[in-house]
């Protein structure tokens, strides 16, 4: 016997978000049942709901930055128990047997992660639906545990903008010393930004908005540029080591290359189109700069993330949400004006009911 679930799904691409009934699996003898406290409201929720990325398959449950607490667990869970505090990121299982996985690279899988939404799983076939809902059944491979020394409302967005940005400043070996910038201030850049500053690197966020400039240094920029004004990005030419790239749409790379050190990196992870207009391939020649992209990061590391912000009093900063906001919400995230991200309180979805 399935269990009934409500959420709230899209129906097709330009249709609001709204209630809707569906099932989840009975608990296998690895899963772990999650009673869904927290779910934080990504960028891609909409590049989803609305088929941006193409292949979306609908109804859509989206919400992959999910906190909750533990309800039940299979008869082979030993790492988690009933009333335990818990989060659940963009993966809800991967092929366990890669390179990639074997690596602790899941996100990188030669077959692909299964998404917490929009994807299919690898067991049953059975679509999968996120965060926005009641209740998840998530392999316990792929939950992490979340320290009750962070407020778990603020916690739910480092389960995608937190570990999206810790992972490449990670892997690009970010700390004292490194002249880091973060392109747009939104869900993923204000994490870029308290991470790269809580590395120890100096930090400068790249913006297009002049009114963001006071709340970036309460973030950790130590500088702030206004990227559309040329003078500003000229007397920054030749400076940063690594550029975190977090703009959700197509924009010239070049200005941003400009700003790069002899081999600086630029890595994107905002953008998942072509770049255009086009790379000047002199931008990258001389100064043996780099262009790279980076995809969320593994649950190993995403644990280490969870208690380094656990040490280090690290959250999101974020607008809390009844569910029946969730098309508002959508709206002003395309303005850019959350301060820096949504979170649902998903005792709402009770007023639902
Ligand atoms: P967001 O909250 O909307 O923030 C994006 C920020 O980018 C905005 O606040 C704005 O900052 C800037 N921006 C927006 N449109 C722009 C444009 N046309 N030109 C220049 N700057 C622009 O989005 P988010 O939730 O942080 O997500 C950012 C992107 O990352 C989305 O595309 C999302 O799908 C993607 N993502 C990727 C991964 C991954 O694994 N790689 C994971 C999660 C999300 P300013 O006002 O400061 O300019
Ligand atoms: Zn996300």
């Amino acid at each position: 016997m399935a269990l009934p679930i409500l959420g709230y799904a899209a129906q097709s691409p330009t249709t609001a978000l709204a209630p809707h009934q569906f099932q989840r699996r009975d608990p296998r003898p690895d899963d772990v049942v999650i009673d869904i406290l927290y779910c934080g409201v990504c960028h891609t929720d909409i590049h989803q709901a609305r088929n941006e990325w193409h292949g979306s398959v609908y109804p859509m449950v989206p919400g992959h930055e999910i906190i909750g607490r533990v309800s039940a667990v299979g008869a082979k869970v030993s790492k988690f128990k009933l009333g335990d505090m818990v989060g659940v990121g963009c993966m809800v299982d991967s092929c366990q047997h890669c390179a990639a996985c074997e690596a602790g690279l899941e996100p990188y899988c030669v077959e692909g992660p299964t998404w917490t939404y929009n994807g299919t799983d690898r067991h049953d076939g059975q679509p999968t639906y996120g965060g926005y809902s009641e209740r998840i059944v998530v392999s316990d491979k792929f939950v992490v545990s979340v320290s009750d020394k962070l407020d778990p409302k603020a916690a739910a967005p480092l389960l995608c903008a937190g570990i999206t940005t810790w992972s490449p400043l990670r892997h690009w070996n970010i700390g004292k010393g490194s002249k880091v910038a973060v392109v747009g201030l939104g869900g993923l850049g204000h994490m870029g930004l308290k991470f790269a500053k809580a590395m120890g690197a100096e930090v400068t966020l790249f913006t297009r908005s002049p009114g963001k400039e006071a709340e970036a240094r309460k973030l950790g920029a130590d500088h702030v540029v206004l990227s559309t004004d040329a003078a500003q990005m000229a007397a920054v030419a030749r400076q940063f080591d690594f550029i975190l790239d977090t703009v959700p749409s197509q924009h010239d790379l070049n200005p941003y290359l400009n700003t790069l050190t002899l081999n600086g990196v630029l890595c994107l992870v905002g953008l998942l189109e072509a770049i255009e207009p086009p790379v000047q391939a002199a931008m990258v020649v001389l100064g043996r700069r780099s262009i790279s992209g980076s995809a969320i990061g593994g649950i190993a590391e995403t644990q280490e993330m969870l208690d380094f912000c656990a040490e280090h009093g690290i959250v999101s900063d974020i607008e809390m949400i009844a569910i029946q906001d969730i098309n508002q919400a959508y709206e002003r995230v395309l303005k850019s004006d959350v301060k820096y991200r949504f979170v649902i309180d998903m005792a709402s979805l009770k007023q639902t009911a």
